[in-house]
């Protein structure tokens, strides 16, 4: 993973991997996303908080494009988002993207999930790609889970092979959609885990979580949405500790 080496080489030269120009965005009457700006820099790790409906899985899903937007622009790696065919299929394969519910494929492995895409959007050997898999698959906890199929998985490693699936295609920046909440408490820290590794390995993250203890460890920044804007940015500490809108005050005495 040649990004990880760049950050690294960089680190605190804040070199702009996701870029978001006051970008726009209407479901009909809703304006879901308002205004937003904002700047994900190499190897940063960024958790976006908010209350239920406040557009963070809109705005995720635009940095993928599996939204599009009304105005504005993104940029990833300083190009625009593709609009279609197989550039947009390598875009989702730079932009990697954990969702609430899993999403893995059903009818296929846990091999077949996690080679899959490395065979049909970078087209990787299938020998290379199952080597590359197995390696993931036992960097997150569940090598030997490869030949079964998801439904015999418990929810938690599940989700484990979804991060391998986004990170055996050698993303850019990963997204997490409240990768957490379909799970049974005893299977959060086993997802959270992973994801502080991959963190500390300085993999460029966007994480939309209501685990607050994972925004306190791993977040290099903290942004806070309500009603389609972004009303707050802020180091963790800072955030916690001190948040200056009466917004973010009134969200963090009910979830803290
Ligand atoms: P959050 O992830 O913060 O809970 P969402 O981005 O999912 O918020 O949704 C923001 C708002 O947009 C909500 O009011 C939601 O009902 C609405 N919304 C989300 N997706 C769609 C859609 N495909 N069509 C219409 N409205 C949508
Ligand atoms: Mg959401």
């Amino acid at each position: 993973m040649s990004e990880v080496s760049v950050t690294k080489d960089t680190a605190g030269a804040a070199e702009p991997l996701v870029v978001l120009d006051n970008v726009n965005k209407h479901f009909g009457a809703l304006h879901v996303l308002q205004d937003i700006d904002l700047t994900i820099a190499k190897g940063e790790v960024v958790v976006v908080i908010g209350p239920s409906g406040s557009g963070k899985s809109t705005l995720c899903r635009t940095i993928n494009r599996l939204e599009t937007i009304d105005s504005g622009s993104i940029t990833v790696d300083g190009k625009p988002l593709p609009a279609e065919g197989r550039q947009l299929a390598k875009l989702r394969a730079d932009v990697g993207m954990v969702f609430q519910s899993f999403n893995l494929f059903a009818h296929k492995t846990v091999l077949e999930n996690v080679t899959l895409g490395q065979i049909k959007v970078r087209r990787t050997p299938k020998a290379e790609a199952e080597k590359r898999a197995r390696e993931l698959l036992d960097r997150v906890g569940v090598g030997n889970q490869a030949d079964k199929y998801p439904a015999q998985l418990s929810g938690g490693q599940q989700q484990r092979v979804a991060i391998a699936r986004a990170l055996a295609m050698g993303p850019k920046v990963m997204l997490f959609d409240e990768p957490t909440s379909a799970l049974d408490p005893e299977m959060i820290n086993e997802v959270l885990e992973v994801m502080q590794q991959l963190a500390s390995e300085g993999m460029t993250m966007v994480v939309v979580t209501h685990e607050m203890g994972f925004a306190r460890s791993a977040a290099n920044r903290v942004v806070f949405m309500a009603d389609g804007r972004i009303v707050e940015e802020a180091t963790p500490d800072q955030f916690f500790s001190n948040p200056r809108s009466d917004r973010a005050k009134d969200f963090l005495s009910k979830i803290l």
